[in-house]
Formats: structure tokens, C-alpha cells, sequence
């Protein structure tokens, strides 16, 4: 998929019904005074960022979102037997597919963390749906890795089997601010997070794994799909699973 960028901040037309052009000729005006695509979301202005900012400064707020975490299994096994310019080239990639599929379905790419990523659907940008443009978002990244996954494969053989992207999505009721005293960081936390965190862990290669929540909200797309209970880092009972 070719992201197309919004010409418009899609963040104020949404809110504020305010044209804020972003690309092309008419931007420049507004580029002279530091108004330009935010780095979390290049469809979204520095206006919309700043205003995030200011409201998350001013207090916690808990908001219904779906937070997916995607990382890149088994390329520092790599190293091993492919040069250290090809692995930070695999990693770029990784960032790349991940970044243009959040983007493409009104994401906000949050954080990234050492080879994983962490994204947040339905802020600022608002989809009433946004647990199945969570879904979407990681079908197309897998989608456009699977091509290099296969080159992998066939030069390494076994060894590039197990390489691949992981990801995991759950949707609920997140706290969104800055978090942290050495390093004030503005993020989402609360058990949804973690449960995107731990189903991201248990998926495999290549694999996306949602919970039942994501699949209730995202029913057509994942009708059919086969539940496994998963028993997750920190948590008592099994966790259901299904993949997507
Ligand atoms: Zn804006």
C-alpha cells in the first residue's frame, strides 16, 4: 500500500471543522510559524500535538482506545549470519512498515522501543471503530513484511524461520499522561496496555494475536478465527487469545 498523506491535518478538520493545510503551497505559510506534520502521525498537525501535550500535562485522562504493540522476532539471532548493515537495514524496514500501516489507519505511532513499537488508535484521531483499524493496521504490516520474510527464509533457511513480526492488540479504557520522574514521557498506561504488551509476547513469527474484546468490536473481520487461552507474564487466569 502507498500511504497517500493527508493534505489537510485530519486532527483540527475532525475537531474543529478548521482546514490546516499540510502539504503542497499552501502550507507554507502556515510551515513559516511552525505548524508542520507531527512526528507521532504525519496526517496530524504540531497544533493537535501541542494540544495533546497541554492536556495531558494538566491532568491524566482515561480514554477508550486500542493499543497495539508490534516487534520484530529473531533478527539479533540474525547477526550471526547476515552482515550488521543488513540487520540495521531489517530494523529500518521494520520501523517503516510499522510507522506507514499505523498512519494509513489513523494511528498515532506512541513509542518505539527498542525493536518494538507501540501504537495507540482513537486519539486524536477518532474511528468508532478503531479496534478493527488496530486489526487492519497490523494485517497490512504484516502483509509488507512478509516479503522480506520470505527472502530471509530462503537464504538462511530454518534459521530465518523463526524471524518475523509479533503482534498483539487490546482495546479498553486507557489512562493517557506523562508518566515517569527522571524521564517525564507521554504515554498510555493501565491493564490494557499491558495485555496488548504480554499478547504481543505470546505471539509468534509472523502471528497477530487479539483478545476478545478487539474480536467483538471487529466482528466480520475475525468471525471465523480460532481461540487458544494463553497464560500470560503477570496474570492469574489463562487469557483468550484469537488470531488474527
Ligand atoms: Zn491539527
Amino acid at each position: 500500500m502507498a500511504l497517500q498523506y493527508s493534505a489537510l491535518c485530519k486532527g483540527c478538520w475532525q475537531q474543529m471543522h478548521v482546514p490546516i493545510p499540510l502539504r503542497g503551497g499552501f502550507s507554507m505559510p502556515f510551515r513559516v510559524v511552525g505548524i508542520r506534520p507531527s512526528r507521532m502521525n504525519p496526517n496530524i498537525c504540531t497544533i493537535c500535538e501541542m494540544m495533546f501535550e497541554r492536556l495531558m500535562k494538566a491532568r491524566t485522562v482515561t480514554i477508550d482506545a486500542t493499543i497495539l504493540f508490534a516487534d520484530l522476532r529473531g533478527y539479533t539471532r540474525l547477526s550471526q549470519s547476515v552482515p550488521a548493515a543488513e540487520v540495521a537495514s531489517l530494523l529500518d524496514t521494520f520501523y517503516d512498515h510499522c510507522a506507514e500501516a499505523i498512519w494509513a489507519f489513523d494511528g498515532l505511532l506512541n513509542k518505539t522501543l527498542g525493536d518494538a513499537v507501540m501504537a495507540v488508535f482513537n486519539f486524536p484521531i477518532k474511528h468508532p471503530d478503531h479496534a478493527r483499524q488496530a486489526v487492519l493496521a497490523a494485517r497490512e504490516m504484516q502483509r509488507c513484511f512478509a516479503e522480506r520474510r520470505a527472502q530471509l527464509a530462503q537464504l538462511l533457511g530454518p534459521e530465518g524461520a523463526d524471524f518475523g513480526v509479533g503482534v498483539g492488540i487490546h482495546t479498553g479504557a486507557v489512562s493517557f499522561g506523562e508518566f515517569g520522574h527522571s524521564h517525564r514521557d507521554l504515554t498510555a498506561i493501565g491493564t490494557v496496555v499491558n495485555i496488548a504488551a504480554r499478547a504481543q509476547a505470546a505471539a509468534g513469527p509472523g502471528e497477530i494475536l487479539v483478545t476478545q474484546e478487539v474480536r467483538d468490536q471487529a466482528p466480520v473481520e475475525l468471525q471465523d478465527r480460532a481461540a487458544r487461552d494463553y497464560t500470560l507474564k503477570g496474570f492469574d487466569r489463562p487469557v483468550t487469545l484469537y488470531t488474527a
